[in-house]
């Protein structure tokens, strides 16, 4: 019988299948703006850096010691001609002399190597730290101990390319070539709500019936996370025309609207006819575990008319309501479709994607017709324990789980054998 690879019926997308449509949507938003370097973390260059100088900007010394010439090194005690603290700029090294210097000091000019302090006898009178003569006990090497100027960066090199995501060592790395402002993506708005007339806060009592929403926390903070401007319109009732009057109302101040829940295709799921009346929608079923419905389309905002044209409507993402399904789909799909928003290329969104081969030390005797996600703990043998309720519904997998295996659809698993493992560290980076 011939079979689709990972499709567990007709009509279902592949989970690559269904990558490749919602990112081919995927546009980066318009604009940039200039930040303080001290205020960019998490954000994304629009621009390309380029270093201005050589990084370290002058040969400097790595070690405590002494400044010399290599060819004057013998057995005679040498004359301590200067002291050259980090800093502060020294002289033309005297011939048949030595300079006192300290870790991060510029060579002086005529020196060619340093040697440690351990490896140099002091001769007295010495003025606090530093002898009137030295006996060098250590035949040094040109170059020894000399960090070069430039060795690190060169001027003319670019740092950091445009569409990079900014974390405190890039930050770190724009400053140490002295570049005080950078020239970022905007933040991209996301408007998102939940439906479900289950749903209940925090802080209120639950009625019979009810449950809370776990996913406006999950997903608000995931947002967050990610550097996105976050517009929280709450709960939102099972009914069409409140979906209705929400998609309105998420349109017109957002590049991409998020919810949870109502995508199925049951009558109490109003998501759909919704986001059809307001624009388009493409429902997709997706052969993946867990996470089997996911919704892609377009809204109109309102007031600009019926173009396609990319300022005239809002992106929309529609995630199954369970949630680790939420979770789950929002790292896999809204992740890298919110990262090429924000100016990232495709192959870098998908990064955090990649896969590392690790031992299951767990055995899951059940293939499935879809692609799963198992929620997994590295342990402290180096294999992977497999969290003993992979129930879409169970949140606190997500919490103990350090990762996920990727595992191919109609595939068991073996104690011993090798797995495809996300880490969750990249997968929420
Ligand atoms: P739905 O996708 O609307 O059919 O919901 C699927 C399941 O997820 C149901 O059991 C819902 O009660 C639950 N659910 C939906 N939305 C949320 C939410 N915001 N927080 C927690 N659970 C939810
Ligand atoms: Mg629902």
């Amino acid at each position: 019988m011939s079979q689709l690879p990972n499709a567990a019926r007709p009509g279902m997308l592949s989970f690559d299948e269904a990558m490749e449509r919602l990112l081919s949507a995927a546009r980066p938003i318009m604009g940039s703006e200039s930040l303080p370097t001290m205020d960019a973390l998490h954000r994304v260059l629009a621009e390309d850096i380029v270093s201005g100088l050589n990084v370290p900007p002058m040969d400097n010394t790595q070690m405590d010691g002494y400044a010399l010439r290599v060819s004057e090194v013998s057995a005679k005690a040498l004359p301590v001609s200067q002291r050259i603290p980090a800093g502060h700029v020294g002289g033309a090294l005297e011939p048949g002399s030595v300079a006192r210097i300290f870790t991060g000091a510029m060579i002086p000019s005529g020196a060619d190597a340093v040697v440690m302090q351990e490896q140099v006898e002091q001769i007295s009178p010495a003025q606090g730290d530093t002898p009137a003569f030295v006996m060098v006990k250590h035949q040094a090497k040109p170059g020894e101990w000399i960090r070069r100027a430039g060795e690190d960066i060169r001027a003319g090199t670019c740092i950091l390319k445009l569409g990079r995501l900014l974390s405190p060592q890039a930050l770190g790395l724009a400053a140490s070539v002295g570049v005080a402002e950078v020239v970022v993506k905007p933040k991209v708005k996301v408007a998102c709500f939940f439906t479900g007339d289950e749903l209940a806060m925090p802080g209120e009592a639950l009625k019979p019936g009810a449950i809370y929403n776990s996913n406006r926390f999950v997903l608000v903070n995931a947002l967050r996370a990610l550097g996105c401007e976050v517009r929280d319109l709450g709960i939102v009732p099972d009914t069409l025309s409140a979906t209705r009057d929400a998609l309105r109302d998420a349109a017109s101040d957002a590049d991409l609207i998020l919810t949870s829940g109502g995508v199925s295709v049951g009558e109490e799921d109003h998501v759909k006819p919704a986001v059809e009346a307001e624009g388009e929608l493409d429902m997709w079923q997706i052969a993946m575990k867990p996470g089997k419905p996911l919704a892609y389309g377009k809204v109109r905002i309102p007031g600009q008319g019926d173009s396609q044209a990319e300022n005239s409507i809002a992106h929309f993402i529609g995630l199954p309501g369970n949630p680790v399904s939420s979770f789950v789909t929002f790292l896999l799909f809204v992740k890298p479709f919110v990262r090429i928003m924000q100016g990232m290329s495709k192959s870098d969104a998908l990064n955090p994607l990649r896969a590392l081969h690790l031992r299951a030390d767990f055995a899951w005797p059940k293939a499935d017709k879809r692609r799963e996600f198992l929620r997994v703990c590295l342990n402290a043998q180096g294999g992977l324990d497999l969290f003993e309720n992979q129930s879409s519904a169970v949140l606190t997998s997500t919490v103990w789980a350090d990762g996920l295996v990727d595992n191919p659809a109609m595939q068991t698993i073996a104690k011993g054998d090798m797995v495809r493992f996300l880490p969750m560290s990249s997968l929420q980076q």
